[in-house]
Parts: structure tokens; sequence; C-alpha cells
């Protein structure tokens, strides 16, 4: 069965698209840690982060690298906070949150409260970037 975020790569499910090009996407996390926290995900659906090729693997890190920037120029933060986890969702992600401190990366904290209106206008931001 096909990944919650192959779905949303093929637009069978929505998300606020952040950036794309034909290999990778970054779209922002529905339950985000921070605003403009973004997810980037391989097109190709592989589970684990490790599973990816050296030469794919590179390259998305330089898509995430790209959009790192890009937020950081929208969202005030003190730095792009990066991670994998991948617990929840079988298809490889990196994290990618506004941070100001330490504890901002704590994923077992409670999540921010933020409308799918808002989410909409922070992608919109991060889009004109590009
Ligand atoms: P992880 O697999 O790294 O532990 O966490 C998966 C992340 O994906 C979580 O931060 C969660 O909020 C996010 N997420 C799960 N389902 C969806 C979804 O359908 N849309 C979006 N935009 N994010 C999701």
């Amino acid at each position: 069965m096909a990944s919650i975020f192959s779905k949303i790569v093929s637009g069978e499910i929505p998300c606020h698209k952040v950036h794309e090009n034909d290999k990778f996407l970054a779209f922002l996390d529905i339950n985000p840690l921070a605003k403009g926290h973004t997810l980037v995900i391989p097109k190709v659906e592989i589970d684990y982060i490790f599973e990816i090729d050296d030469a794919l693997l590179g390259e998305m890190m330089v898509f995430a690298k790209k959009v790192g920037l890009a937020i950081e120029k929208v969202i005030p933060c003190q730095r792009i906070g990066v991670t994998v986890i991948g617990l929840e969702v079988p298809h490889a992600h990196i994290h990618l949150i506004p941070i100001h401190q330490i504890s901002d990366m704590n994923f077992a904290k409670p999540k921010i409260s933020i409308s799918h209106e808002e989410l909409g206008e922070i992608a919109a931001k991060i889009r004109s970037q590009f």
C-alpha cells in the first residue's frame, strides 16, 4: 500500500507545498513543532533514509539545504534544525525546523496548534523565495 507521503506526491492527499523538483518534494508538517516546520521527501517511496542510494541521498540533502535557506528568510529563527526520525511514517523524510534553542527540537513535547489557513500563508511565503 502506498505511504501517506506517496499519496501526497500523487496528489491523492493535499499538502501545503513549499518546493519540488522531479525527485523531491518539500511540504509543511501538518502537526508542526514550530511555524515553518517542513518535511523533505524523495518522490520515490523508500522507508528508511539509509536505504536511499548515495547519489540520491546527496541530492536530497542539497535540496533540503535550499529549502532550509528559504525557510530561514521568512521565519524568524536562530537557524534551521535538521533531523530524521521516521518512526511514524514509513517514507523517508528530513525534518527542517526553525529553532531558537535546543528544546525546540524536542519531538516529545506538544505540537503547536495552527490553522490550515495559516499553514497556507506560511507555505506561500516560503515558496516566494524560489
Ligand atoms: P516521523 O515519521 O518522522 O516520526 O514523523 C512523521 C511526521 O509527519 C510527523 O511530524 C507528522 O506530523 C507528519 N505527518 C504525518 N502525516 C502527515 C500528513 O498527512 N501530512 C503532513 N503534511 N504531515 C504529516
